[in-house]
């Protein structure tokens, strides 16, 4: 599984690198442009807006890509003074802080890896690469890239340097390494407890046969936890999958619902928690979807509010059309706390809504933003034997995402929890609208 994730990242990572591979040839490219404008590389360069200037086209080229590049002269080797930047396109000017076109390089940069790369390209005639992290309230990483240019016509050094912000990148690698991270350490908990089992029951409680029936139930369930685990990281993979693909099968959410309601009745029973579902007529709550990811939806937020509820409590589950995103995402708890974990982008047009509520523990305020997160959990709950995977809402998450929708969480401590997951209406139902709010 964590090996199949890492294929995928890194065919993606491959992808990104050709492109950016091509994209810095031109740039190098139009950096010789920039430098032969009519045999004088400074006049090509200094006046980059000016139309009339040598170079002039390359120039506003130069300035309209977003990655920053600066050319830059060298006379001697050993005297700073010498390094100046005779070109700084409009985002290495934005980066760099520049109000001057042209200028010393060390006033201008002052990260000494980077002054060393540039060194390496101008006097060592030599590719030379380095990190450059930008300072600031927000900062960004960029790889530096500095290259060998021609020699100009004086006699001068000149070298390109380029920057390539990596700052996304870098992030995904991160987020990558922490959920690879996460994953086994959820994995190996269970398997640390089934080899501790294992080994006591072939040392000395081999002959114990009340200890022998109590372990083995104990590993069923912590085998079961690893099956269910399994499910959940295949769920998640295969919906980021195709989460930028949008689903083309029309679906009533009604009947997904029920279908979810009917596989959780045994569970509601063993549990004595009542389901009690209040859906539309059918073919009203028609959405543009994937059948099996909606019937998840709905079991991941039944399955929740059952694993929290009390004995004896109560859990509705209801669907509502016809609804805009405001009053989709508008609260029912007049005393509890309301974040939106998902937003989709254009909130305009009717939804389908479906809302699961449950008499609850409640999740405290400053719980509720990392709910979606990975492996997140509440600390100190009672979720009965079934304990969670952390995995649940990350997948309701990703399925109203793909489906263009939003989710809403409505909570308070002691008072139990409402989900809300908004999907757009098919287009034939969006125009009747059925008012049903309530
Ligand atoms: P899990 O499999 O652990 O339930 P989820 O991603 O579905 O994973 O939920 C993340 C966490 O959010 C849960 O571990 C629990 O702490 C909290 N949570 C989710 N749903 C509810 C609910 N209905 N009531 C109270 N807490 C909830």
């Amino acid at each position: 599984m964590a090996a199949f994730g890492l294929l995928i990242a890194s065919g993606q990572l491959a992808v990104v690198a050709g492109l950016a591979g091509a994209v810095f040839v031109a740039v190098v490219a139009l950096a010789l442009l920039l430098v032969a404008g009519r045999g004088d590389p400074v006049a090509a360069t200094r006046e980059p807006d000016d139309p009339q200037a040598a170079g002039a086209p390359y120039a506003r080229l130069a300035n309209a890509l977003p990655d920053p590049i600066l050319v830059i002269s060298g006379g001697a080797a050993e005297d700073l003074s010498t390094r100046r930047y005779l070109f700084a396109n409009r985002a290495a000017r934005e980066l760099f802080r520049l109000d001057q076109e042209t200028g010393l390089l060390v006033a201008a940069i002052r990260d000494p890896q980077v002054l060393e790369a540039v060194d390496e390209a101008l006097f060592g005639g030599i590719a030379a690469d380095c990190v450059y992290e930008s300072p600031g309230v927000q900062p960004k990483t960029l790889r530096a890239h500095a290259r060998p240019l021609e020699t100009a016509p004086e006699g001068g050094r000149l070298a390109l340097l380029a920057f390539r912000d990596e700052t996304e990148l870098r992030q995904v690698e991160r987020t990558r390494a922490d959920f690879l991270a996460n994953a086994s350490h959820e994995l190996r908990t269970p398997l640390a407890s089934l080899a501790g089992f294992i080994e006591t029951l072939r040392g000395h409680a081999r002959q114990d046969e009340g200890a022998r029936d109590r372990f083995l139930a104990i590993m069923q369930a912590q085998t079961e936890r690893m099956n269910r685990l399994i499910d959940d990281l295949m769920s998640l993979s295969r919906i980021e999958l195709n989460e930028h693909v949008a689903p083309g099968d029309r679906v009533d959410l009604a009947r997904a619902v029920m279908d979810a309601v009917d596989a959780a009745a045994p569970l509601a029973r063993q549990r004595d928690v009542r389901l009690v579902p209040d859906l539309p007529q059918a073919g009203t709550a028609s959405v543009v979807g994937d059948r099996d990811q909606l019937v998840q939806v709905a079991q991941n937020l039944i399955d929740n509010a059952l694993k929290y509820s009390p004995d004896g409590g109560a859990v509705g589950i209801r669907v509502l059309v016809a609804l805009t995103a405001v009053h989709a995402v508008a609260g029912e708890r007049p005393a509890a706390a309301r974040l939106s974990l998902l937003t989709p982008d254009r909130a305009e047009g009717l939804y389908a809504v479906l809302r699961v509520s449950d008499q609850g523990s409640g999740i405290a305020r400053e719980n509720l933003p990392r709910l979606s997160e990975r492996f997140y959990r509440v600390e100190g709950q009672k979720s009965g034997e079934r304990a969670g995977t952390g995995l649940g809402l990350a997948i309701v998450k990703h399925i109203a995402n793909r489906h263009r929708g939003g989710l809403v969480v409505e909570s308070a401590p002691g008072q139990g929890s409402t989900f809300t997951a908004y999907l757009p209406l098919a287009p034939e139902n969006a125009l009747r609208p059925v008012a049903k709010m309530s």
